[in-house]
């Protein structure tokens, strides 16, 4: 199911920030669980009663030494075009400014349902500030306090009313969804259509299924996928289209929808910084990934280049280490056959589920092996292991005190699982839990 996106649009220091950090909460905290890797803040997931939802940050969204008005044109247009309910922040201690008058003639024209939130209200007193703030068309407004956490359950209580309903396009239970995701010019557009060409691949539709990507449905060997291909959605020229955090935010939701990520990375002129950080978020988002080495054809392509190329790969994301490498050109078709096969395995052990007694018998294997630490003279007991979901597997282990579990520990009790069970291609996750 999709998850409704909500925007918040606003001109320079209304407290945009201060609210995106807010409403996110501390779940960014638990994301950044991977040194090295700067993260933007500009995606992150919310959540207000029973809904949970994505929220942008469109102040995030740069675009360089424009004038201020063009910029909020364009982060207007950011919300405009990727948000379901957006929310119009602004400054009850100033009042209404010709920024404000712009970004609001813009929201008016989208017909996009917005609540108008009137931040830095910090005390009853100052709630009449917001009558103002009627003229600006949108209805009333919420009065808000960013820095003191007053008002914000109102103004969710709003936003989620405006949540449209749910397609009922619900996903297919035996159909691998996986999307591509990399720098400009990597060979995103080219795989697709290579894969679609390929032999045996029966496409069977083609329609724009969402608003965000265009969904292809193709079927080989009796197994049916879709490929969400935002890179190949018709570019609406608008100027955003070209930054780098836009086309984050536009893999971040292909991610989503996803069961496997393949992560492309370019032959010809090597792995960057930033596919370290576009692969951290599929990695975060608990996806199955492939690591697709493309225009193979480059190079000198032999068994030792592909040996060299995939120890860089490992020293450069440690993280995937569980992520299994292809080379492939997508310009001459070789090596291409070895992709679809790389996909299923993932998505097998994405979705794999292990029985509780074997589970409990490889823990207790790993025990013998290596005895549980001590910390200040107390050691940690495990009593219990069991498998609380899939897509990603993810494990419980019931302890006497999970401040005991270290990381080291757990890292090594993943890597026997993942030696017991063939977890190839997908992350898994442990939790500890003390024992009730
Ligand atoms: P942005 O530029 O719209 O993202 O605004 P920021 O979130 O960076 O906030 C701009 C300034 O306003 C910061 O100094 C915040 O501390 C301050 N601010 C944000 N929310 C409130 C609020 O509710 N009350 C007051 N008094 N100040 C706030
Ligand atoms: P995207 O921006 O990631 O969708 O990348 P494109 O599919 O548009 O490809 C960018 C450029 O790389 C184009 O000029 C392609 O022809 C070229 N390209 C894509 N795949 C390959 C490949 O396997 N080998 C070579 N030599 N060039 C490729």
């Amino acid at each position: 199911m999709r998850k409704s996106v909500v925007a918040i649009v606003g001109r320079p220091n209304v407290g945009k920030s201060t609210i995106f950090n807010r409403l996110v909460g501390e779940r960014i905290s638990i994301v950044e669980d991977i040194p090295g890797i700067t993260r933007d803040r500009i995606y992150a997931e919310g959540e207000w009663l029973t809904s949970t939802f994505n929220i942008i940050d469109t102040g995030g969204i740069e675009i360089g030494d424009e004038p201020l008005l063009l910029k909020m044109r364009q982060q207007a247009e950011v919300a405009i075009d990727e948000a379901d309910v957006i929310i119009f922040l602004v400054n009850g201690r100033e009042g209404i400014t010709a920024a404000d008058e712009e970004v609001a003639k813009l929201l008016f024209k989208s017909n996009k349902p917005v609540v108008l939130a009137v931040n830095k209200i910090d005390n009853p007193e100052m709630r009449e500030k917001i009558y103002e703030f009627y003229s600006l068309g949108f209805g009333e407004p919420y009065p808000i306090s960013g820095t003191h956490g007053l008002g914000l359950g109102d103004l969710l209580d709003a936003v989620v009313d405006l949540f449209p309903e749910q397609e009922s396009a619900e996903a297919e239970e035996d159909t691998i969804y996986f999307s591509l995701i990399g720098r400009p010019n990597v060979g995103k557009s080219s795989l697709v259509n290579a894969i679609l060409n390929e032999e045996r691949v029966i496409v069977s539709e083609i329609e724009g299924t969402t608003r965000d990507a265009i969904d292809t449905k193709l079927r080989k060997d009796k197994q049916d996928y879709v490929i969400i291909d935002t890179a190949g959605m018709r570019k609406r020229g608008k100027v955003y289209e070209t930054t780098e955090k836009y086309s984050v935010l536009r893999a971040l939701k292909a991610i989503e929808r996803s069961d496997v990520v393949l992560v492309l990375i370019d032959a010809e002129t090597g792995i960057r910084e930033q596919d370290k950080k576009i692969a951290g978020y599929a990695h975060d988002a608990g996806r199955a990934i492939v690591i697709v080495v493309n225009k193979w054809d480059t190079v000198v392509a032999n068994e030792k280049a592909m040996k060299e190329f995939e120890t860089k790969i490992r020293a450069h994301f440690q993280f995937l280490d569980y992520a299994p490498i292809v080379f492939l050109s997508a310009k001459t078709k070789k090596r291409l056959h070895t992709l679809l096969p790389a996909i299923d395995l993932a998505s097998e052990n994405h979705a794999k589920r292990v029985p509780t007694n074997v589970l409990n018998d490889v823990i207790m294997d790993a025990l013998a092996m290596n005895p549980t630490p001590t910390i200040k003279g107390r050691r940690l007991k495990i009593l219990y292991t069991t498998q609380v979901a899939a897509k990603p597997p993810s494990f419980v282990v019931f302890v006497n005190d999970p401040e005991l579990m270290h990381f080291s520990y757990k890292r090594f009790l993943e890597n026997k699982i993942r030696d017991a069970f063939g977890f190839v291609g997908t992350p898994i996750k442990i939790f500890a839990r003390k024992r009730q």
